[in-house]
């Protein structure tokens, strides 16, 4: 029989009020598995800290979304947006699914052919496209999104070049009621230069105006602005038809939806306050009925929902280094995952758990990284009962933009494993090491050091 581990006796003031208005919470199991694989199986084999995805989580998360659109609206498709996390198993899960691939650069665009994407299947956004990638873009048939007008000269001489007429959507960007407005992609709605660069595209005859975009912001919790997006969309490619005669085939409300993390300094958890993918489809579908086209000739609806559908399918896994007390007598914890992995904790408070049984004492602590910073600080105030050195946690919701923005600084990147839908876990990136091929470093012959 094991002895029971002491821990020293504690007072701390009964926390009777201050339920939310949707009660008290009480998160107080620990995360001991992660899709039936026992957290402490994953670090014994694969290290620690380790990201973890789930496939099961990924295509769940999928299926509401595409239920919460197609039930509302007659023709709707997704686009996985690569940079929010084009770790390739991750894009193949959602291009299995029947996602198409959303990209902005000419290395995601190589990665989704790489990826068997049907080319007339990847939507090329951004306003970094390099005439050798819009080339290759023009040749497999993409749909190229316009961001400014140097791009827009730049495909009706390629066109001309390569005998072809490339199918092109212009990005606008439209007052949502959000501000800051994100007006420095794409072409502004309200102040004409939306319209000029229809004009340019029609007189040119040299491009196919296949679509209209817009990609509002990120997090956005308004559902009311995809409501005022979509019917300010719907209404252009209504006024097109009418002066050009020409139908619009889609529009692409982007992406932007919010996952269900709770954004720092708010006042109720995401997971009661923040907006579903029924009420976004709701505000949006309601739109696009509302405006003036005629049922068979509603356009197809793009979505390029990148952070909602894939934040809560990833898992942070770190272990605790130590505890200390700061000079102001408060706990401190550090684990051994910095803000260099898991950037998004400048935005949100991460839900963070234990991964094995814990005591009911709980302290007001500052969880830090390891990293020799002042700022790696994940969580500035969490309520968490005594970690010891070894004991693990597990951090929720860190699936979207983490794997493409991690920096590899001070220690080496972790692994990334996937459980599959039958549980079982597989490596989808290796853990770096000493020879990381991305360190690139190279030595000049006066800096040799004699062997
Ligand atoms: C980043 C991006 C997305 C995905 O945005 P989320 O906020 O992750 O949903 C979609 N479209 C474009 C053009 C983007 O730049």
């Amino acid at each position: 029989m094991t002895r029971k581990e002491y821990e020293r006796p504690l007072i701390r003031k009964l926390e009777t009020g201050m339920p939310g208005k949707f009660g008290m919470r009480n998160d107080l199991n620990p995360k001991t598995h992660i899709d039936e694989v026992a957290v402490s199986d994953l670090v014994r084999k694969y290290g620690s800290p380790l990201f973890v995805f789930s496939e099961e989580t990924i295509v769940q998360t999928l299926n509401k979304a595409k239920r919460a659109f197609t039930t509302r609206y007659p023709r709707v498709q997704f686009a996985w947006s690569y940079k929010t996390n084009y770790l390739d198993s991750i894009c193949r899960i959602f291009h299995r699914e029947g996602a198409w691939a959303e990209v902005v650069s000419g290395f995601e665009y190589e990665k989704a052919l790489n990826n068997q994407v049907d080319g007339k299947k990847i939507i090329f956004n951004g306003p970094d496209k390099s005439r050798e990638d819009l080339q290759m873009a023009i040749k497999n048939d993409s749909l190229i999104h316009i961001d400014h007008l140097d791009e827009l000269y730049e495909l009706v001489d390629l066109a001309g070049e390569l005998n072809s007429k490339p199918k092109v959507a212009i990005r606008i960007n439209l007052d949502t009621g959000i501000y800051p407005q994100w007006d420095r992609f794409g072409f502004n709605l309200e102040n004409g230069q939306a319209w000029d660069a229809i004009n340019k595209i029609m007189h040119s005859g040299k491009l196919e105006l296949t679509g209209l975009h817009c990609h509002i912001g990120t997090f956005i919790s308004s559902t009311g602005a995809y409501g005022i997006a979509a019917a300010k969309l719907a209404q252009l490619a209504i006024d097109i038809r009418n002066k050009y005669k020409f139908a619009i085939k889609y529009l692409d409300l982007g992406g932007g939806f919010v996952s269900r993390n709770t954004l720092k300094g708010s006042y109720l958890p995401g997971p009661d306050v923040n907006p579903t993918f029924d009420d976004y489809a709701e505000a949006i579908a309601t739109s696009l009925h509302n405006s003036g086209f005629e049922t068979q000739e509603l356009p197809l609806l793009i979505l390029e929902t990148g952070r909602a559908l894939i934040d809560e399918a990833g898992y942070l896994i770190s272990t605790v280094l130590a505890n200390k007390r700061l000079a102001s007598g408060s706990r401190s914890t550090v684990i051994d995952a910095g803000v260099n992995l898991l950037f998004t904790s400048f935005w949100y408070d991460h839900k963070i758990l234990p991964a094995q049984p814990f005591s009911q004492y709980f302290e007001e602590t500052l969880l830090c990284g390891p990293l020799c910073m002042n700022i790696d600080v994940i969580r500035n105030s969490i309520n968490l009962p005594l970690l010891k050195k070894g004991e693990r946690i597990v951090i929720f919701s860190t699936g979207a933009y983490n794997i493409t923005q991690w920096m590899q600084f001070i220690t080496m990147r972790p692994a990334v494993v996937l459980i599959s839908s039958s549980g079982e876990p597989h490596v989808i990136r290796k853990r770096e090491g000493r020879d990381n091929p991305g360190l690139m470093e190279q030595i000049p012959g006066f800096l040799e050091l004699n062997k």
